[in-house]
C-alpha cells in the first residue's frame, strides 16, 4: 500500500515538473513571437498630451513648476528687466517668477496652449532643441504671470467651445513682457503686461466659416470678454486688425487703439 502511495507521489511530483518546463518554454516561445511583429517605438504614434480645460488644471500645471523670488534672480539678469529705478517697483518686489527649464516648455497650460506660449521671446528664449545645446549655460528662461489672467483666458476659451465655436484658432502675440522687452516692442510705459497680468491674443477663423474677420470671429470674441469682464479689467480693441487685448487690472478699462 505504502509502496503504491509513494509512486502516486513520485509521479504526480514528475507530471508537475514536466508541466511546469511545458508552460515554461511556451510563455518563452510566445514571448519571441510576440516581440517579431512588434514596431520598433519611434514609429508608433506620439501620445498626445490632454488639453487642460480646468482652473485647477492650471493649478495642478503652475504647481509644480519651480518658484524664484525677484530678489534670488540673479543681479545680472534682473538689472536687465528694468524694474530697478521705476517708481511702480513695489509691484514687483514681492512677486515670484516661474523657472522654465528648457524641458517643460512644451508643456501644456492651459487648453492646448503651451508654457512657451506665454514666455518672453527675448535672447533667453529657446525655440528648439539645437539652440538649447549651443545655449546650455542660459537655458532657463523666468515667467512672471498672474493666475488670474490665465483662468479669466480659460473662461474665454470654454465660453468659444461651448458655442461651438474653435478655440485652436486663437494665437497668443504677447503675455509677460518686462520692462525694457516692453518699452523695445513699444509696449505703453504703464502697460499690464510688465505685471504679468495681460495676455494679446490673435482672433483667427473661430466661427469657422472660411473668413477671418473683425466683424464675426473678433466680435465674438470682445462679447465674451466683456461679459467676463463685468466690473473690471482691461480690454484693448485695436480696430483693423484681429489683436485683442486683455488683462485682470483692478479698475475697469476699455479702449479702442493703443
Ligand atoms: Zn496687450
Amino acid at each position: 500500500m505504502k509502496k503504491k502511495i509513494t509512486l502516486i507521489l513520485l509521479s504526480s511530483c514528475i507530471l508537475f515538473t514536466v508541466a511546469i518546463i511545458i508552460s515554461y518554454n511556451s510563455t518563452k516561445n510566445k514571448d519571441l513571437f510576440q516581440n517579431k511583429p512588434r514596431l520598433p517605438n519611434k514609429s508608433l504614434p506620439q501620445k498626445k498630451e490632454p488639453e487642460v480645460l480646468t482652473h485647477i488644471g492650471i493649478d495642478h500645471v503652475l504647481g509644480k513648476i519651480k518658484k524664484v523670488h525677484y530678489y534670488q534672480l540673479n543681479s545680472e539678469y534682473r538689472n536687465s528687466l528694468g524694474y530697478e529705478g521705476r517708481k511702480d517697483k513695489w509691484k514687483v518686489s514681492g512677486k515670484c517668477f516661474y523657472e522654465i527649464p528648457y524641458e517643460i516648455i512644451d508643456k501644456n497650460l492651459i487648453g492646448n496652449f503651451k508654457i512657451r506660449d506665454f514666455l518672453v521671446k527675448d535672447k533667453y528664449y529657446i525655440s528648439n532643441k539645437k539652440l538649447k545645446s549651443k545655449r546650455l549655460n542660459s537655458s532657463m528662461q523666468y515667467l512672471l504671470i498672474d493666475v488670474m489672467v490665465l483662468h479669466r483666458f480659460l473662461d474665454l476659451l470654454l465660453f468659444i467651445k461651448r458655442c461651438g465655436y474653435d478655440y485652436h484658432k486663437i494665437r497668443i502675440n504677447y503675455s509677460f513682457r518686462y520692462p525694457n522687452f516692453n518699452l523695445n516692442e513699444g509696449g505703453v510705459i504703464n502697460s499690464q503686461h510688465m505685471w504679468g497680468k495681460a495676455i494679446d491674443i490673435e482672433v483667427g477663423d473661430i466661427n469657422k466659416d472660411g473668413i477671418t474677420d473683425e466683424e464675426k470671429d473678433k466680435k465674438i470674441v470682445l462679447d465674451f470678454l466683456e461679459k467676463i469682464f463685468i466690473k473690471y479689467g482691461g480690454i484693448g480693441r485695436y480696430p483693423g486688425s484681429q489683436t485683442v487685448h486683455f488683462d485682470v487690472r483692478d479698475k475697469k478699462a476699455r479702449w479702442n487703439q493703443q
